[in-house]
């Protein structure tokens, strides 16, 4: 089942249903306190908490969202990307929590040939929040659920609010077995590859007061107006429907992959490490294209620094496959090629999204063969001197003169069976920002303050004697 067509039926299923289809909102979110859209509710919030009344009781939507939270769990899980698509279905005080349950099983149960999903029932498991008894008997009376497939867990998992005086109620997520080839049994409380959650079915249903923390508020009463919002991943279902091993192997992204493969001329499959790169790889080239394609563009603060990191990240990974030169344009390209029918703007701005994307490649492969040569030179030097630890001060050259990121430098000495030496380089960055600060302090005073240059003199003598001073490159290089 192709990614199109789950998108299809999620939306058809609902339309029929009642449901008006709001299409995606930008990635790029209105509420200036959040950097991108990260559920599908978030463009109904003012709905959600009665802010503003809704102009119709029920909606659907499959929402771009990016996650940058998630970004360390790329490529390693199954299931995290920091761009993907959540499919959701939506109530504003119209049905609640039997029709959302009855609304995701009879979509997820109903066989393909008559528009469902057509999961087996035996590999689908619930949690429900400990206290929510009207949740459990549901998900018997409707889904026919047994007990032991029914988790009852605590406020950490299974209740939502927005940390704040407002909306806030349990809910409830559906989980897919994998089967025991991909972990233990006992169900998704143990969080491992083989439990997938798919959906998050949220109840609406209480108004919380002030409280201390996220799990710790009084509940003043039930909402006036009760609601639902769901989400389920698309990149989820997809993979578990076209029978691959995780999200980065679906339709919309594998292309990517196999380009990263074609051009480092690695085959996927053959080691996990690299491996674990492609998929980054895909991953990260897809968020760049969409991100560009909502109007960001990389710079050195903000949405413009997320995209940046993720381009960046992209570089080096192809550059630990073994391939330093460009490759944005086969990569963008493909990833084009598998999102277009779905978002036909990034095939119409292509020329507009690649420039960008092109360019930032280019200035960062000058950075890295500005910096790579130090960084090796000094690396031989370290196992040389049989030292296990990259010095700080290389670290910190690195990064002041050539723009090298530390996480770089870090892979890089890693890579190579180095340490670099943390404690030294932050030092030397805090030696530099209390630089910055006294500098721009003294340019405000009229009157010099000596203590600025004898804080220059100590900081020259010790380690650093200037972004100018070729010695010190000497003296780290030998
Ligand atoms: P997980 O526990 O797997 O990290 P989550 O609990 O953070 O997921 P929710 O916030 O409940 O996810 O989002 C609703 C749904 O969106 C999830 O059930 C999942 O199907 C999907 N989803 C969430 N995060 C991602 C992601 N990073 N990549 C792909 N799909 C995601
Ligand atoms: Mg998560
Ligand atoms: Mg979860
Ligand atoms: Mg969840």
């Amino acid at each position: 089942m192709k990614t199109a067509d789950i998108r299809q039926r999620w939306l058809e299923f609902f339309a029929e249903r009642g449901h008006t289809v709001v299409p995606s909102a930008s990635l790029v979110s209105d509420d200036p306190s959040l950097l991108f859209t990260v559920a599908g509710m978030v463009p109904f919030v003012p709905y959600l908490t009665g802010l503003v009344p809704a102009p119709y009781p029920r909606a659907t939507s499959v929402q771009k969202c990016i996650r940058t939270n998630d970004i360390e769990e790329v490529g390693k899980t199954p299931r995290h990307g920091t761009f993907f698509q959540m499919n959701g279905n939506f109530s504003f005080g119209d049905y609640f929590k039997e029709g959302a349950i009855s609304y995701a099983w009879e979509l997820l149960t109903s066989p393909e040939s008559a528009g469902g999903y057509g999961f087996d029932e035996k590999d689908l498991w619930v949690t429900v929040y400990k206290d929510d008894d009207e949740a459990i008997r549901l998900w018997k009376s409707v889904a026919g659920l047994p007990d032991e497939r029914i988790q009852r867990l605590g406020m950490d998992t299974n209740y939502w609010s927005t940390g704040q005086p407002g909306p806030a109620g349990p809910c409830s997520e559906i989980f897919f077995d994998r089967g025991p080839a991909y972990g233990r049994d006992g169900g998704p409380a143990t969080d491992d590859d083989r439990y997938v959650e798919i959906w998050n079915l949220v109840f609406m249903q209480y108004l919380r007061g002030e409280g201390s923390g996220k799990n710790d508020f009084e509940i003043l009463g039930d909402l006036p107006r009760k609601n639902i919002d769901t989400g389920m991943g698309l990149e989820r279902v997809a993979f578990l429907k076209q029978g691959v091993q995780n999200m980065y192997e679906i339709d919309q992204v594998r292309p990517v992959l196999d380009m990263a493969s074609e051009l480092s001329g690695r085959r996927y499959g053959a080691d996990h490490t690299d491996d674990v790169r492609m998929r980054v790889i895909a991953d990260h080239v897809r968020s760049s294209l969409m991100l560009l394609s909502d109007g960001v563009t990389p710079s050195n603060e903000g949405r413009g620094y997320i995209l940046r990191r993720l381009m960046r990240r992209t570089v080096r990974s192809m550059r630990l496959l073994g391939v330093d030169t460009a490759t944005f344009p086969e990569l963008f390209a493909a990833s084009r090629d598998a999102m277009k029918a779905a978002y036909p703007e990034v095939e119409h701005d292509y020329s507009r999204i690649s420039q960008s994307a092109f360019g930032e490649e280019e200035t960062f492969l000058r950075t890295l063969a500005g910096g790579t040569t130090i960084l090796d030179l000094a690396v031989e030097k370290s196992k040389a001197h049989s030292s296990a630890k990259l010095p700080g001060d290389t670290a910190f050259l690195l990064h002041d003169t050539y723009g090298f990121p530390i996480d770089l430098t870090l892979e890089i000495a890693e890579e190579a069976g180095l340490s670099v030496d943390r404690p030294a380089f932050d030092a030397l960055m805090a030696n530099q920002r209390a630089l910055a600060k006294a500098d721009a302090k003294a340019k405000k005073t009229a009157m010099a303050d000596l203590s600025v240059y004898s804080a220059f003199r100590a900081f020259g003598e010790t380690t650093f004697t200037g972004y100018t001073d070729l010695t010190t490159e000497s003296k780290i290089l030998g």
